[in-house]
């Protein structure tokens, strides 16, 4: 059974097949690089971004568009607030 996305992938989910991911994010990769190259993904030292506007293509169905087209947060009611954090 495939759960709704809590973590990476929260408010995602394709709207064309209904997948919760795998998601093929294009994303900006900032990481140290030397003269003699670079030892990713060993390195610690890296950070990876994304947004909205990031090219997303589902895994399942190849729909293409961006992290925008896949966020169906906005839809959904009684978004999860953790009780506990007041
Ligand atoms: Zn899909």
């Amino acid at each position: 059974m495939v759960k709704p996305n809590k973590d990476h992938l929260e408010g995602m989910r394709c709207q064309w097949c209904g997948s919760y991911g795998p998601f093929n994010i294009t994303v900006r990769l900032t990481i140290p690089i030397y003269d003699e190259g670079f030892d990713f993904p060993r390195s610690e030292d890296h950070t990876i971004y994304w947004d909205e506007d990031s090219p997303c293509q589902c895994n399942e169905c190849d729909y293409d568009g961006n992290v925008h087209d896949f966020n169906v947060a906005v839809e959904t009611e009684g978004h999860d607030e953790d009780p506990s954090s007041t």
